[in-house]
């Protein structure tokens, strides 16, 4: 290449906001195989493919755009090539077995850099999400009144997360904003329809209308609309989910961010902003700065400073179960639970679940019936439309299924249904009774649990935070019925 002409930006599905535009010549190549891996979410493929034909559209001449097989055609040979350093760790060996020029990681808060620096420091010590929150605070100015931060306290926690509104089916907040979709919209539904007719994809999941943005600008419409209807409401019902709500007062950014659409630090600057200007209150302020400098920031840092080998090498509490058909298929006929089916119906028909029906109902169930952490990770990847490589180990193989034994979280995330009871209305349209443990009626989280806690007793017993717990179980008078009814309950 001479040294005069400028080397041409391969940008990847996780970089398509300007952020990751410095000006010069783009590349951008659509590799068939990505999606015939696995099954797939039909609208999560149908973003991904939507948001990199909406940007070779709007950058014009200055993108080559390649349709392939695999990335190599559109690749290899090639020497004029240079890549802002991409997010998963496969992507990263193939940039740089073809010797592709590297650039340092954008997207996050905080740099790969920045992490290790904190981490380093702390040599030896936990590596706890809080202590990096804080540390990004104090680094970024955010929320902060010189040292101390914004309203004397760094944690709103205990303000915020209530229960749901009783009796009520809604929040009751104005829908979300909703982007129209256009023709390149339908030409990837179109061609989709065929991949799947020829037998190459394999789609599970219901279509359309889109609901995530594709653009930059779409991107600004949501943050604006977030930040005028449901930032307020944000911190108190983080955790409460309700049958008639989808999605409550959450931001759905998550997908515009991973796709590298809209740059987190500008999101959580507008929504301090609000705060300043008196539009928002400070409990549900901090609430979502933490979501975005605390973790998605942390679990980004994790997925390469825990090692390629953190996904597969980790199984702490010897979980194996194949995913049910059920989950493999979306297809939630059979399922009586109604927390359960709800949330698997809304990943069905929404491509996407809140925080606590990923982690409270999903992530406890799975945990429950020891379903094999790497196939979950996977599957998740593959179902929520912002699934991605790297998101995913932390949040699965860490905090929801504990496989690692206590990286990420200190304890497992596991519960009853009295749980679930108080922070949603699901029992209420439910066939079982959340109190019942033994019996016709018993919940299957509730006895779930107790049998959970049976079956991994001797690989958590060291665990000084399972000790109350496990102390409850050896006191449970009827552990044996609950635990065999549990082997013998047939779910679907
Ligand atoms: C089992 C499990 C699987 C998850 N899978 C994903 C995933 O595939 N992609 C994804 O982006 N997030 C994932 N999360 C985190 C979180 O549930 C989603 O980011 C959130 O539900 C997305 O909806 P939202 O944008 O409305 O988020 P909000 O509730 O509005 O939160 C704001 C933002 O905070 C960030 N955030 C909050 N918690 C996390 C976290 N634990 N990890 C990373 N980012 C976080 C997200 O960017 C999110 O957009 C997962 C969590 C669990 C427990
Ligand atoms: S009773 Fe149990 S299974 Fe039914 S919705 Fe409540 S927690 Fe879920």
């Amino acid at each position: 290449m001479s040294s005069a002409s400028p080397r041409t930006r391969w940008i990847f599905a996780g970089q398509l906001g300007p952020a990751f535009d410095d000006g010069g010549p783009m590349m951008i190549v659509e590799a068939r195989s990505v999606f015939g891996r696995r099954p797939m979410h039909r609208a999560k493929a149908h973003l991904l493919l939507s948001a990199m034909r909406h940007r070779v559209a709007e950058l014009g001449d200055r993108v080559e755009y390649h349709r392939v097989e695999r990335y190599d055609e559109a690749v290899d040979g090639r020497e004029d090539l240079e890549v802002i350093d991409p997010t998963s760790w496969a992507a990263r060996r193939f940039v740089r077995r073809r010797g592709i020029a590297v650039l340092p990681s954008r997207g996050f808060v905080t740099s790969e850099q920045d992490f290790r620096d904190w981490a380093d420091a702390r040599a030896g010590k936990r590596l706890l999400m809080e202590d990096f929150y804080r540390s990004v605070r104090e680094r970024t100015g955010l929320l902060m009144r010189g040292d101390q931060p914004e309203g004397g306290r760094w944690n709103y926690d205990h303000d915020n997360r209530n229960p749901p509104p009783k009796n009520a089916s809604r929040l009751g907040l104005p829908d979300p904003w909703w982007p129209e979709e256009d023709a390149i919209d339908d030409e990837v539904r179109a061609d989709l329809d065929q991949w799947q007719a020829d037998g190459l994809v394999r789609l599970v999941g219901e279509d359309g209308p889109r609901r995530f943005a594709v653009t930059a600008a779409e991107a600004e419409e949501s943050l604006k609309d977030f930040v005028e209807s449901r930032l307020g409401d944000f911190g108190p019902f983080e955790d409460a989910m309700l049958s008639g709500d989808w999605t409550m007062a959450h931001s759905l950014l998550s997908a515009p961010m991973n796709l590298g659409l809209i740059d987190p630090l500008h999101v959580v600057e507008t929504v301090v902003a609000a705060h300043a200007s008196g539009e928002a209150p400070l409990r549900s302020v901090e609430g979502f700065v933490r979501q975005i400098i605390g973790w998605r920031d942390y679990v980004w840092h994790l997925y390469w400073y825990l090692g390629e080998g953190y996904r597969t090498d980790n199984n702490a509490l010897g979980a194996t179960t194949p995913l049910p058909e059920a989950f493999l298929n979306l297809d939630v006929d059979a399922i009586e639970a109604n927390c359960l089916h709800e949330t698997i119906d809304g990943m069905r028909r929404h491509r996407w679940a809140h925080h606590i029906q990923r982690l409270m109902v999903l992530g406890n169930w799975a945990i429950q019936h020891g379903y094999d952490p790497v196939a979950l990770n996977d599957w998740s990847i593959d179902m929520f439309v912002d699934g991605t490589p790297w998101v995913m180990p932390a949040n699965v193989i860490g905090m929801s299924q504990h496989a690692d034994g206590g990286i990420v979280a200190t304890k497992p995330y596991v519960s009853g249904g009295a749980y679930i009871s108080k922070m949603s209305d699901f029992c209420g349209g439910c066939r079982f009774d959340p109190k019942v443990r033994l019996g016709e009626d018993a919940c299957p989280f509730t006895a779930g649990y107790w049998a959970f806690l049976d079956r991994v007793e001797p690989r958590i017993r060291h665990n000084q935070r399972m000790a109350q717990p496990l102390a409850g179980l050896r006191r449970l008078a009827d552990r044996d019925a609950v635990v065999d009814q549990e082997r013998r309950r047939d779910h679907w």
